[in-house]
């Protein structure tokens, strides 16, 4: 997708709230886990190279990306250190963990199996760093069976093929929606430990919601992720330890603004009718921008005030009644503060019932990323 550098739709990045979120959770952590940065996603819409340089000066010591595509573009972008792959990749890329120095997570015993076939195959050299996957209760991916554990244990630490670098958990319940459960989950986790070996490099649980609320309990990394941000996982449920600062704003500008007769409709399907004589503006931003099409009827912030999104969101453009005339050009904030009012991501998630991550990751392409 092209970029939209001639618009004045923007993304604006900020370094120092996503330096305070880091810095905060390593005081958290006190010594007692090293932070790796969770830029997948693009650092969830923010731009992963950029966070991880502001990470890596913070003193985050390695990267969690969900594909191989993103750990080649962090090793591109020059980061030497420790990346890890949290979704299983196909084995036939078994020879670009070894160029690139990527540790990556296994979820079976096939899997590993299928991995050493092709390695062996291909002569690699170096010997692939595995993460071993516990799934202890979030049903996605990884190991649930004792025995198969025991097998993939046998194979790691016996074959050539394979360094067994990590083993790790993930939460599904960690943001206090359900404590016996993640109680259970950790159980599951701690069987797993006994039947492998205990010198291993990483052991870690923590998402951000298990780093925040649940102490960073038989884990020495954790996988910092949304809060890098200054989003709250739970959303609004629980309060985080610090003062969360978001990193992101998202601005735009009027690029029409009219009187429109009382009785007049706007947008596709006319659904909105003025009810009296009102100021109309348009704004450079629709559902191709990642401007959610149930975002009508919530609202922008012009001059300090709320102006209502109405009618339906265009791919390109929406338009908003304005409390009066303003001068095309004028600022307009869709996320972030505008002189005394703000629009915060968690208001627009709850306002479409989705949750503040998919929001930031939904910005498109097409708004350029501006660090300031
Ligand atoms: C995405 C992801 C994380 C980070 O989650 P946050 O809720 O953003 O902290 C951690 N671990 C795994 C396995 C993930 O997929």
């Amino acid at each position: 997708m092209v970029i939209g550098k001639h618009r004045p739709t923007i993304a604006c990045v900020n370094q120092k709230a996503i330096a305070h979120n880091i810095s905060e959770e390593i005081k958290q952590l006190e010594g007692r886990a090293e932070l790796f940065a969770v830029v997948k996603a693009d650092g969830y819409g923010h731009g992963a190279v950029t966070v991880s340089k502001i990470a890596k000066d913070c003193g985050a010591t390695g990267f969690c990306v969900a594909i191989l595509d993103e750990a080649l573009e962090l090793r591109e972008a020059g980061f030497k250190d420790p990346i890890l792959i949290l979704e299983p990749i196909s084995p036939s890329y078994v020879r670009l963990l070894t160029e690139y120095n990527l540790s990556v997570t296994a979820p079976t015993y096939e899997w590993l199996k299928e991995i050493e076939t092709i390695y062996k195959q291909e002569n690699c050299q170096k010997p692939i760093k595995v993460h071993l996957k516990i799934d202890s209760g979030m049903g996605r991916i990884g190991f649930r069976e004792e025995k198969e554990l025991t097998q993939a244990r046998d194979l790691v630490i016996t074959s050539k093929v394979f360094e067994l670098e990590g083993v790790f958990t993930h939460f599904a319940t960690a943001d206090g929606s359900d404590e016996a459960y993640f109680l259970k989950q950790q159980q599951r986790f701690l069987k797993a430990l006994a039947i492998l070996p205990q010198d291993i490099r990483y052991v870690h649980t923590a998402n951000t919601a298990t780093a925040l609320w649940h102490e960073a309990w038989q884990s020495n990394m954790i996988r910092f992720g949304v809060s890098v941000y200054g989003l709250n996982p739970s959303g609004t449920l629980l309060d985080s330890p610090y003062q969360l600062e978001p990193a992101l704003s998202l601005e735009t500008e009027l690029i029409q603004v009219k009187k429109v007769q009382a009785k007049e409709r706007i947008g596709y399907g006319g659904e909105y009718q003025t009810q009296t004589d009102e100021w109309i503006g348009t704004v450079p931003i629709g559902y191709a921008d990642g401007i959610r099409r149930d975002m009508s009827g919530f609202y922008m912030l012009v001059d300090g005030e709320k102006a209502p999104i109405v009618g339906r969101v265009c791919m390109d453009q929406c338009m908003l009644r304005l409390p009066k005339e303003y001068p095309t050009g004028t600022k307009v904030t869709v996320i972030g503060k505008n002189q005394h009012q703000e629009i915060t991501v968690q208001d627009i998630a709850d306002y479409v019932g989705t949750i503040n991550y998919e929001i930031v990751c939904n910005i498109t392409e097409r708004v350029p990323r501006v660090i300031k």
